[in-house]
């Protein structure tokens, strides 16, 4: 099998399963509790906390552990709006996730004013409209770091300016920017950042939500006093000391990601690009992740090129997982101005440190062939 959705989901790094494991078994103690089984798990989570404030650049007392990007998105979202009641105004784009889009669309419906920034063809937003949308009353601004299906990335460090000099909060969704491009929030006026372990090798169900110290927080789930009275709810140990540990390992990967994961994913890309014809790139090439390539192809449609890649062994994504299986096509690519066609067409491909030079190759000796039968197959079903 080639793995190339590395941002629909990544393996668990073997090593980050070995830190977790002692804390699934015989280290089971609650955080909370005051004997020394339970000191322990505290210990641990204790030390996650200062790995993952390591890769952020940040305080340990920043971070803070939730169950998923999207509850860190959904949590962001609510203390900003909280923290302000008098605010009900909130600037985000029209190609964040779902997590981001479904809340302000349930916002709106409660009579918060939404402004929906617009992108261009590169998938890049106008930084002056940016600036013109900024009112007094806007609770939050929030843009994500890294797009998840073509990789584009705002320039977060002008946009964050642009939110300091007007006095309004951002958040940023960088679930795919951690650990892909280097993140120093000492530098940059940011008071909200979401990510989640599952997109950089450790499991599903745990993620986290930086928030910058002199930013006003309230918390999303109401409960015990965990996580600096910020989170109710036992800590998920296991799975913390997992991100913990990963975000070690993503420190050390990191500068592997812009030349290994980039030359492989520009061969890619290349390869692709020179063997099929009628290929295109969605997405500013240069602004972009090292790691993803969203390729528009001329009369196949993405959903049947999965399941025949999927025959071959190539697991990538049409758009992004969380809308694929419903035949919509992408609102990034429908807000970047591409025809319904294109959207359709389009496939991304993910890769990350576990790829090697040998599955490029071998992807290369297969897609062309597989995207040359479906167009015939699509030709002869359309002369019938
Ligand atoms: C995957 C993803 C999320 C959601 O994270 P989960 O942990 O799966 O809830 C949010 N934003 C972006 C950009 C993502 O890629």
């Amino acid at each position: 099998m080639i793995y190339f959705d590395n941002n629909a989901t990544t393996k668990v790094d073997p090593k980050v399963l070995e830190a977790m494991l002692p804390f699934l078994q015989e280290q089971y103690g609650n955080p909370s509790s005051v004997y020394r089984l339970g000191k322990a798990a505290a210990h641990a989570v204790a030390r996650a906390r200062a790995q993952l404030a390591g890769l952020l650049g940040c305080e340990p007392s920043e971070i803070l552990f939730t169950s998923c990007g999207t509850e860190s998105d959904n949590a962001a979202i609510s203390a900003a709006l909280t923290a302000d009641p008098d605010r009900k105004h909130l600037i985000t784009s029209k190609v964040e996730h779902s997590a981001i889009i479904k809340h302000a669309e349930a916002l709106a419906r409660r009579g918060y004013e939404i402004t929906w920034l617009g992108v261009d063809q590169n998938g890049l937003i106008d930084l002056q409209e940016l600036q013109r949308a900024i009112r007094p009353d806007t609770a939050l601004v929030s843009l994500m770091w890294a797009n998840n299906e073509t990789g584009v990335l705002f320039p977060i460090a002008e946009i964050a300016e642009i939110c300091r000099e007007r006095q309004t909060p951002f958040h940023t969704d960088a679930v795919q920017a951690v650990g892909k491009v280097p993140i120093d929030l000492s530098r940059l006026p940011i008071q909200f950042l979401s990510l989640s372990g599952h997109k950089l090798h450790a499991p599903k169900g745990v993620a986290a939500l930086y928030v910058n110290r002199r930013a006003k927080f309230f918390p999303f789930l109401l409960g015990g006093g965990q996580e600096g009275k910020r989170r109710g709810g036992t800590e998920n140990t296991a799975s913390i000391v997992a991100l913990g540990a990963a975000a070690e390992l993503a420190a050390e990967h990191l500068s592997e990601e812009n030349t290994t994961v980039r030359r492989l994913r520009d061969r890619l890309e290349k390869g692709l690009l020179e063997t099929i014809p009628g290929v295109a790139v969605n997405g500013q090439p240069r602004q972009r992740l090292p790691n993803t390539t969203s390729l528009s192809i001329e009369g196949i449609d993405s959903e049947t090129m999965l399941l025949v890649l999927d025959q071959r062994g190539i697991c990538c994504s049409a758009g992004s997982a969380c809308t694929s299986g419903s035949l919509e096509p992408s609102h990034v690519l429908k807000a970047m101005g591409f025809s319904t066609e294109r959207a359709r067409g389009s496939l991304r491909f993910s890769l990350g440190r576990f790829n090697t030079a040998e599955e490029v190759t071998q992807a290369l000796q297969i897609i062309p062939r597989e995207v040359a039968k479906v167009r015939q197959l699509s030709n002869g079903v359309l002369a019938v």
